[in-house]
Formats: structure tokens, sequence, C-alpha cells
């Protein structure tokens, strides 16, 4: 069997039609075992690109995305089922995350350390071939994250999209070529996790893996990764609470909270997918929230007004409808009520909301994935906080309130990687990004983002 036939092929399916219009050729293990041979031997060089040439270079690449950017959105929208603004938006975050990581090559800075007997300096040292495995909810954004920054840090990548979306990549490594990027820096090989993404886990010459999907799968990557000390960022699931005092502006907070758990169907590792509200305001709420998710305009994501489309694959609407059996909301969680969604084909899913009076109750406690958000009641700050961490997840979060102190101190006090006061904002590309706990390891975006990417080295320099 040949190296590019032996991971077989996918299909690739339109969400919304639940119709394959396209057919993927898999990269198998001698696929990945090459195209890291070709990564490993583009390296020496790439690294030693000029910093200003290299900057340069990235922004050809973020020039060549951003001329792209109404056919990256349409592969978007047909393999990700995602509205066609939220997709413009994605490509416009990648563009702007190469940008942003080709200003920072020439100023990615080291120490000069006060030290006795000469001059002590250090160098942040690009790793080598860094592989990146992304997920299929936001495949765009999510793989500019590491390519960005890795490559600006000196390295080279290869990546492995989801089976499902591996569309906009493989689209981006081609024009990322026609830029002017040299053969070997940044390969897109789609492939089956467990075969091609595995490869990369084991393979010695990767020497960073960059994982976000589902936690479990990330437990096993950090798992291959330490056999060879691999350097790993990990971004996987999260369970984030968006909590409302009473002292908050109630309007505001229950409008919004569809766009804190609903944009991409849920399928959002930031969703805010648990609303705490105070008690004595959580009637209230509820009336407010209703008509918001009513009005979730759930629709053919090409249609210019569709605010959500449908769910990634007739796997995953199984997997949300699972959430919400009899049995798996128990005698306490009932559905309050839902939104609405187109019949027929394609994989659409109703925004769903549902009372929890017990935190505890598994639609509670696990990342569905989907356009289902929990209501709790808690009765005073001590109360919310303590709901908010009890979760194995700590990604994001929402807090509404007008107090001020008690807007910073709930900050402090809520186990999460990234926090929004009064809003529903999780990622911006000049902020760091990541979770604690179970949501993940390291950062990516924001000022340091080629820190995950280079390992300091110090040198001392006798002047005696
Ligand atoms: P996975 O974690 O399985 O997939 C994420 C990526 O990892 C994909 O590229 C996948 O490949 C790859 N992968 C799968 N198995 C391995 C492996 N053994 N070694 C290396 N790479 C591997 O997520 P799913 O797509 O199965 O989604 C399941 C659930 O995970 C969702 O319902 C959601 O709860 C959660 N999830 C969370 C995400 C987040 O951003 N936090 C993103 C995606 C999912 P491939 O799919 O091509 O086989």
């Amino acid at each position: 069997m040949s190296e590019q036939h032996e991971g077989g092929t996918h299909d690739v399916v339109d969400p919304s039609t639940g119709v394959a219009f396209t057919t993927v050729e898999m990269a198998g293990t001698a696929a990945v075992d090459a195209a890291v041979e070709r990564a490993a031997a583009a390296f020496p060089a790439w690294r030693d690109v000029a910093p200003a040439d290299r900057a340069r270079l990235l922004r050809r690449v973020a020039a060549a995305v951003d001329a792209d950017l109404d056919h990256l959105a349409d592969l978007e929208v047909r393999e990700a089922g995602h509205p066609t603004a939220n997709a413009r938006w994605e490509a416009g975050n990648l563009r702007d995350v190469l940008e942003y990581s080709a200003a920072a090559v020439e100023r990615h800075l080291g120490d000069q350390i006060p030290v006795a007997g000469g001059i002590d300096v250090t160098f942040h040292e690009p790793l080598g071939v860094v592989g990146v495995i992304t997920p299929w909810n936001f495949p765009m954004p999510i793989a500019g994250w590491s390519v960005g920054p890795a490559l600006a840090a000196g390295n080279t990548v290869v990546l492995k999209p989801a089976e499902l979306t591996p569309l906009t990549s493989l689209r981006f490594a081609e024009l990322a070529r026609e830029a002017g990027l040299p053969e070997g820096v940044l390969q897109v090989l789609p492939g089956r996790g467990d075969v091609a993404g595995q490869r990369l886990v084991e393979h010695p010459a990767v020497r960073k893996l960059v994982f976000t999907g589902s936690t479990a799968v990330g437990r096993g990557v950090m798992a291959g990764a330490a056999r060879h000390v691999k350097r790993v960022t990990l971004e996987l699931g999260g369970k984030s609470a968006n909590i409302v005092f009473a002292d908050s502006d109630l309007e505001r907070a229950a409008a919004t909270a569809p766009d804190g758990v609903f944009d991409n169907a849920g399928q959002d590792c930031c969703a805010r997918s648990r609303i705490l509200v105070q008690r004595s305001v959580h009637d209230r709420f509820l009336e407010l929230l209703e008509p918001a998710v009513k009005g979730v305009r759930v629709a053919d994501p090409r249609s210019p007004d569709a605010q959500m489309g449908p769910l990634i694959s007739a796997a995953q609407r199984e997997r949300v409808a699972g959430f919400l059996t009899e049995e798996s909301l128990g005698a306490s969680a009932e559905v309050a009520f839902t939104g609405t969604a187109p019949e027929g084909a394609g994989f659409w899913f109703r925004p769903t909301v549902v009372l929890a009076p017990d935190p505890r109750v598994r639609v509670a406690t696990e990342e569905v994935f989907g356009p289902v958000v929990t209501v709790t009641p808690f009765d005073d700050e001590a109360d919310a906080v303590r709901i908010a961490n009890d979760s194995r997840y700590g990604l994001s979060g929402s807090i509404w309130t007008r107090d001020l102190g008690r807007a910073l101190r709930v900050s402090r006090a809520v186990e999460a990687g990234n926090l929004s006061v009064n809003s529903h904002s999780s990622v911006r590309y000049g902020t760091p990004f990541g979770g604690v706990k179970e949501s993940g390891l390291g950062r990516e975006l924001g000022p340091h983002a080629l820190d995950a990417f280079t390992d300091v080295k110090n040198v001392f320099i006798s002047t005696t």
C-alpha cells in the first residue's frame, strides 16, 4: 500500500444536510513518519531565518489568509455548519493570530541577569518539530493559535486536523506554501486520531504536542508524551459557570446568556453551560431568559440571519440527546423550555434550558457539548463560588454583578483560567487562554504565546 493511501479515506459531511460532499485521504503512520522527517529536515534552515524575514513571511501568510477569507469561511460553513458570520470571524481570527505572532518574532526577548564574574544571558530556543492535534469545533482558530506562535518561534509544524473537519486546515497549508513558507515548515495531515494523531504522540522526533479536544483523549496524549518527556499544551473540556447575582443588570444578563452558551450550538469548550442564579431573582431571571432563548435563530448556516447552525454529526446529536432522557435527568432536573430548530435533514438541536436545583446531576456536571444549559439557584456569594468550583473542569466563566469588589473577589475565587465580568468574552488573540484542573495545561495566545514553543537556554560568559 502506498504511503498516501494507508490511512484510508474519509467522506466530509455537510452537517446542515447530512450529505457527504467530498472525500479526503487519511494519513496512516507511514505518512506521519514521512511528514515528521520532512519537518525535522526543514527545521534548521527555518530556525536560522533572520527574525525580520521570518516575521515578513508570516505576515505574507496572514495576507494570503485575508485574501482567501470568503473561501475559507465557505469551507468552514460546509464542513462544520457554522453560520457564515461566525465562519468569517474564524478566518479573520486565523489571520489576526498570524499577524500578532509575526510581530512577536522580533520582540521575543531574553534576559541579561546580574551575576558575579561575567555576564549571564538567556535565549529562547525553538524546540524542533511541533505536533498539533485539533478538534472539529473551531478548526481554523485553534489551528492558528498553535501554528502562528510555533512558527514565529522558529519551529516546524505537523498539524492533524479532526477527521470531520479537514478542509480549512488543508487550504491554510496551501495558502502558506503559495505565500512562500518553505517546504516542510507547515504540513497538514488529515488522519484518524487513533492512527495519525497517536503516531504524532509517539514519534520521538516530535518535541512538543499541542492537543485540543476531550479530557479523556488529552489524558492519553499526556501519558504518551511522557515517554519521551515531550512538552505538552492541553486545551480540554469545560463546564463553565455563568454566575448571576441579584444586584446585576438582570435584563442584560438574561438577554446575553444564550450567546454565552449556544454559540457554535454549544460545541464550545468555553460554553457557560451552568447558569447559577441568586435565589431571590431566580424566577424573574427565568422569565427574562425564556424569550431570549426562543429568539435564538437556529437556521441554515448560509442564511444571513442564522445565529446557530446544526450540531457537527449524527453521533454528536445522539450524545447530546442522551443527556435529556428521563433516566439521565433523574428525579430533580427537568426541561424548563426550548427554542426552535429546523426539522428534517441535518443534525439540528433546539436550544434547551434545564432546571437543575441539584447541581450534582449529570447534565450539570458533564460536558454536554451541545445547546443545553442548566439553571441552578444559589444563596449567597460563598454558595455561588462553592457550586462553581465543584467541578473537575476550570476553563472559563462569567460573573454578573454591579459590585466591583464582589466582581474581583469572585473572579479570584472561581477556579478557571478565563473569566469575564458582565460579558461572556473568552478568547482574544492578545490575551492568554487556557484552563486549570482537568480543563488543560499551559496557555495559548497573548504576549507570552511564543514561550510555550521554546525552551530557555542560559549562557554564562566569563569576563575574568
Ligand atoms: P476527541 O478528543 O476525540 O478529538 C480531538 C482530536 O483528537 C481530533 O483530532 C481526534 O481525531 C484526535 N484524537 C482522537 N483520539 C486520539 C488519540 N488516541 N491520539 C491522538 N489524537 C486523537 O474529541 P471528539 O471529537 O471525539 O469529541 C468528543 C467530546 O470531546 C465532545 O463531545 C466534547 O465533549 C469534547 N471535545 C471538547 C473540545 C474542546 O475544545 N474542549 C473539542 C472537541 C471535543 P479524529 O477525531 O480525527 O479521530
